[in-house]
């Protein structure tokens, strides 16, 4: 059955709901219909809100050597149904079905939640002696509300969901209306498993999550999603006083040292920036390159990407998909468009080109590199998340490392040298959550990964990011 055919629900007390009104939900590789997603109303809200409330009594008492070989079996589930997942999520959110794409994607959110299943809280003690015992407790706070964005839906809702019912919460999820089916499909399957009420999914538009930030029955919000959306959700929950993990918005700069073999780091390189064609918040935004090898690294970057294959995902040789919707779209050309007359265009640029040769149809986005562009200017200093780098010449480290810090993210960043002793001073100096040294981007199940600055708070991932879904009791005897 096609997915425009198949008909999705919302996901309510382990009850497949259906809904008066629909939304279509577009393919952004042709411009048609992917499928219909369910518009759920406040009442819906509530009615996931009252489950999720019911099931937590339960729930928080279950061992948690049980909750985590349930984890265990959910990751089951999705490797079983790993290709229908894959192609849902090509349909609906663009990326190939190869490369580093859905299947790879489908299998990321395996992997994590195997790994996730396996890490604990225990109790800690803090004080045993003839003054008293202390001990130090982890709570799960309640019913945590997920809200997800479009460019990897699947993992991130596992990266919300799997942690949160780890620790003993229950969850009302919220995808992107851009990208809701998979996400639907993933709670469907996580109640094969889940007693009733555990998990919820509700699909709407952005109301439905702000509806969201201001329930009385919602404990915590985990978002991942635009720095704007995240100031929002911050002064929406303080009424209720939400505990909150943000994951906003990234501009990573990379900065490469003069010692490097252009060659030898280009893939890396290449593949940090566009990944997801761009649409990753950690991906490498900004390239600072030593005057040294900048001519050589452009020309290295340059030649590797014009040999990747761009098109429509389910063709098994394309390694990009195209933008996933239109106002992205047109974010990428504005900023593309104003840095023409400040750089060189060493490649793209050219999105009617494009356009044509991909028959008039999808948000096909040529892939772009603009050299000889500084810090003010405005495809530099915003965060483009598309398939387009920016490049900046550097004389000194100083300076290129105060160019890549000046600016209010601070997600990630990289350092590209042969000296690894030397590229960690440097990396020292960075301000964000993460600094990769001859790479970027690699995120992992076992390191908490967050941002500073504006790009948000709280840690994702390792047990430190487990800790997030709980509050502190602290018991004195
Ligand atoms: P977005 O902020 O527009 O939307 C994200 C989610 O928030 C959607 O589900 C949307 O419906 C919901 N939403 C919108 N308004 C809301 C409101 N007022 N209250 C509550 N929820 C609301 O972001 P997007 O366009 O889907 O994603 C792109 C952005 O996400 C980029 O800036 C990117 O850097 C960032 N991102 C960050 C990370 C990270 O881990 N730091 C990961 C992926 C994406």
């Amino acid at each position: 059955m096609s997915l425009t055919m198949k008909p999705f629900h919302l996901v309510i007390n382990g009850k497949k709901v259906s809904t008066d009104h629909s939304f279509e939900v577009l393919n952004p590789a042709n411009e048609k219909v992917a499928g219909h997603a369910p518009l759920a109303g406040k009442i819906h809200l509530d009615d996931a809100v009252q489950a999720a409330m019911a099931a937590f009594k339960t729930w928080r008492e279950v061992p948690e050597s049980e909750r985590q070989a349930a984890c265990l079996e959910i990751a089951s589930k999705i490797e079983e149904n790993a290709e229908e997942f894959a192609h849902i999520l090509t349909a609906e959110q663009g990326k190939p079905l190869n490369g580093l794409g859905s299947r790879w994607e489908i299998g990321g959110a395996m992997a994590w939640t195997q790994y996730t299943a396996s890490l604990s809280l225990s109790m800690k003690v803090l004080q045993d002696n003839d003054e008293g015992r202390v001990e130090l407790h982890r709570k799960p706070i309640g019913v945590v509300g997920s809200i997800t964005p479009w460019n990897f839906p699947v993992m991130i809702a596992i990266w919300h969901i799997i942690p949160a019912v780890l620790s003993g919460n229950t969850v009302v999820s919220k995808p992107s209306p851009f990208t809701p089916l998979s996400t639907l499909r993933l709670v469907e399957l996580m109640n094969e498993v889940l007693p009733k009420g555990v998990v919820n999914c509700i699909t709407g538009k952005d109301e439905l999550g702000a509806a969201m930030t201001v329930h009385e029955g919602i404990g915590k919000i985990v978002f991942t999603g635009s720095c704007a959306t995240g100031q929002k959700i911050m002064a929406n929950s303080a009424e209720t006083m939400k505990r909150l993990t943000l994951e906003l918005g990234g501009n990573d700069a990379g900065i490469v040292l003069p010692d490097v073999d252009p060659k030898q780091i280009a893939e890396g390189l290449f593949w940090g920036a566009f990944i997801n064609s761009g649409q990753t918040c950690a991906a490498l935004k900004r390239l600072y390159v030593h005057d040294d090898v900048y001519d050589s690294v452009c020309d290295e970057l340059v030649d590797l990407a014009g040999q990747m294959k761009v098109g429509e995902g389910v063709n098994e040789d394309v390694v990009l998909g195209p933008i996933q919707n239109r106002k992205q779209y047109d974010i990428v050309d504005d900023l593309v468009q104003s840095a023409k007359s400040k750089g060189r265009v060493l490649l793209g640029g050219d999105p009617k080109e494009m356009q044509k040769e991909m028959g008039g149809k999808g948000y096909f986005y040529p892939l772009t590199i603009i050299a000889d562009l500084e810090n003010g200017d405005a495809l530099v200093d915003e965060e483009q998340f598309g398939p387009v780098l920016p490049i900046i010449r550097y004389h000194q480290i100083n300076e290129a490392i105060e160019k890549a810090n000046d600016n209010p993210n601070g997600l990630g960043g990289s350092v590209w040298s042969q000296n690894i002793g030397e590229a960690k001073k440097i990396a020292n100096r960075m301000e964000c959550g993460s600094v990769w040294i001859n790479k970027h981007g690699m995120i992992q199940p076992n390191a908490p990964f967050g941002g500073v600055k504006r790009s948000g708070f709280g840690v994702e991932f390792a047990e430190e990011g487990l800790e997030e879904y709980t509050d502190i009791q602290v018991v004195f005897s």
